[in-house]
This record gives structure tokens, sequence and C-alpha cells, in this order.
């Protein structure tokens, strides 16, 4: 999970592959508003959902803190529902949508899952696996390689995690503010 997202990477387009579908779209949508759900919790909003034969099979949101889980990743949590739908680890012919670049463990998980294509959203300079720090998921020493699509609804996934930062910060700031003016003792 990065530690902040203000920044987004200035060499990705918005939405730069063209075979960006109607449903990409709509899924992505449903991703967005599961990483809602996410921030209702106080959790860093990332949602994700994976779809199979044009239905959603598994729905995830980030739940780290909420289960003690540092391993409860939106896709992780996604991943596991579908897999549970299918009753077979291997997901095949599904496709992963999530809010945020995959980071290093969810991109072993996929490649793991034979998931045949992954959508994202917003860049992860920091941790993402899926092209900004690593290409996990197309690295052709693995037995697997995975359809990618990133930059897809960049924008309204980079804003949604950079809001929620945002006034983490001024939450933090206004309780330290408060904790000078109470005296300590
Ligand atoms: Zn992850």
């Amino acid at each position: 999970m990065p530690a902040d997202l203000d920044q987004q990477p200035q060499n990705h387009s918005e939405a730069s592959h063209q075979d960006i579908s109607a449903e990409d779209l709509r899924m992505m949508q449903q991703a967005l508003a599961l990483a809602a759900q996410a921030e209702a919790l106080g959790e860093v909003p990332v949602g994700a959902v994976v779809v199979y034969q044009g239905d959603i099979i598994g729905r995830g949101y980030n739940r780290m803190i909420t289960d003690a889980d540092p391993s409860a990743h939106a896709e992780m949590v996604a991943m596991r529902e579908a897999a549970a739908w299918l009753k077979n680890y291997r997901t095949l012919d599904t496709t992963l949508y999530v809010t945020l670049e995959p980071c290093p463990m969810c991109a072993g998980m996929l490649v793991h899952s034979r998931v045949k294509r992954v959508v994202f959203g917003a860049y992860d300079a920091k941790t993402g696996a899926a092209g900004s720090v690593f290409n996990l998921l197309q690295e052709p020493r693995l037995n697997h390689q995975v359809e990618l699509c990133g930059g897809v609804m960049a924008e309204a996934c980079a804003t949604q995690l950079s809001n929620f930062f945002r006034q983490r910060r001024a939450a933090k700031k206004a309780l330290k503010q408060a904790a000078k003016i109470q005296p300590s003792d």
C-alpha cells in the first residue's frame, strides 16, 4: 500500500490504451464504489472487482486495518471471492479491475491465479508492480503473463486516493494542534 499518491507520474497519459470497452468503464465504476466503502471504514480507498463472462464474481476493498490482515488488499479480497465462486484457485478467463496499480504481493498472487487480464486505474509510482516500479504481471521469466490495461479512469481513481490522504493529513494536524492547546498535566 502506498504511503501517498498525490503525485501521479507525468509520463503516463490517462487511458493510454485503445482497447478500453464500455464494460471496462462500467466495471471500474464498480471498483470505485467499493473503494468508497473502504474509505468509510478509514481504510485507504482501493476497490476491486473480478469479472467472468460479463458478470462480477468477486468484490473487494482494502480492509487491512479492519481485519488486522496485511494481505487484505482489495485485489486479494476480490480474488478470494472469485476463486471460491469458481471453486478453483485458478481464475482462468477472468478480468480483475482495481482502482490502483497492484503491489508486488498482489501481482504475485495474480500470476499464480492465472488471471487473464488486469485493468487498473491510478498508477502507483512508489510500489506499482504492473509497470511503474516492476512489471511482474508481464515478467517473461515467470510462467504466466497477464494482459494489462492501466490508466483507466486514472484521474477519478487518483483523486479519490489523494483526497483521502489530504483529509487524513489535515486530521492529524488538527489533533497535534489540539494537543498543544491542552495542558499535558
Ligand atoms: Zn496489493
